[in-house]
């Protein structure tokens, strides 16, 4: 076998489980149910809001941190943000952003094929977790070191964090969150372990894995006309179509056009684009996106390149910015 040889498709399958990995979830899920009896039996209302807030900060960190800003550059951040967002990355514990966005990219790239190392096309559970349980292939390390990094390994943040991961992920994600409870407000050590450590951060995984797994459980898939009717993305999201990130993934909202791309994490860019943290926001109107479909089938050309060009020559329009002086 020399080393050009060409990687086969089912190539990626043969992974083995990692069962260190296996284990540790297993308990980090067992110890979150626990963590939730405890909020209802046990725990401070203190130490119950302290860890929602932790896991929204979390949650942050990886869609609008790792995932809009580093792995999609969907937006520019002054560098008092990116610091913020690396802390409530590293808080999530999802591993480096280097890291982060180096396999997001290679999901893209082979999104719902074998080389996709969260082939939603085998199922929710392989792209939720089952995927991130295997130990990696040779196939998969090869695919990783193809990934373009060059934009990321410019940034000084991210490769600050990747430097000190150890010590500021021992520090946010550690230290922080369990001393805080016992030391302002007298909660009990067991009561934090299990709320503000293992509830907090089990909860923080589920939701970002959403990121990679939710085109499976609510997207449209194929011969299906209509998406799943589903409140719960609509909570989450604010959007029907997750497939839409896919074709369009440097769109700062990440979801469809029209009136639905209010979701937390776009509002919350919105909000340091007004504050002059966040610019360059990159979208598309409706108008554009017919503009796009119409130039792909009068040139030929694929549909994400034509929407990307026509969003790149395209103006963001004045209901992406959010000026301050409208609520003074
Ligand atoms: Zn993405």
């Amino acid at each position: 076998m020399g080393s050009d040889r060409t990687i086969s498709d089912t190539e990626n399958h043969q992974k083995d489980l990692d069962w260190i990995k296996v284990l540790f979830y297993i308990h980090v899920h067992v110890l979150m149910v626990c963590g939730l009896f405890m909020v209802f039996l046990e725990a401070s209302i203190l130490t119950t809001l302290f860890s929602i807030v932790l896991t929204v900060f979390g949650i942050l960190g990886v869609t609008a941190g790792a995932h809009r800003l580093w792995a999609h550059q969907s937006y520019v951040a002054e560098p008092g943000l990116k610091v913020f967002l690396m802390l409530c990355q590293t808080l999530a514990g999802q591993g480096t952003i280097y890291d982060w966005v180096r396999v997001h990219r290679l999901h893209h790239k082979y999104f719902a094929t074998e080389k996709d190392p969260f082939n939603p096309s085998r199922g929710f559970w392989y792209a939720h977790i089952k995927g991130l349980l295997k130990r990696p292939s040779a196939t998969h390390e090869k695919l990783l070191n193809e990934v373009d990094m060059s934009d990321i390994e410019k940034d000084n943040v991210v490769m600050f964090q990747k430097k000190f991961y150890w010590l500021i992920f021992i520090i946010v994600s550690i230290v922080l969150p369990l001393n805080t409870p016992i030391e302002y407000w007298n909660e009990n050590f067991f009561c934090t372990l299990f709320v503000a450590g293992a509830l907090r951060y089990g909860l923080t995984q589920n939701f970002a894995w959403f990121i990679h797994s939710g085109s499976r459980l609510w997207g449209l898939q194929k011969d299906e006309k209509n998406p799943p009717d589903s409140n719960i993305v609509f909570f989450i999201t604010k959007s029907y179509w997750p497939q839409y990130h896919y074709i369009a993934p440097w769109d700062y909202r990440t979801t469809e056009f029209g009136g639905y791309a209010n979701g937390c994490t776009t509002a919350f860019i919105r909000i340091f684009a007004a504050l002059g943290w966040a610019y360059n926001l990159k979208t598309i109107d409706s108008d554009g996106v017919r503009k796009a479909l119409a130039l792909s089938v009068e040139t030929g050309k694929k549909l994400p390149d034509v929407l990307k060009e026509v969003a790149e020559n395209q103006p963001l329009s004045d209901e992406h910015v959010l000026e301050p002086k409208k609520f003074l």
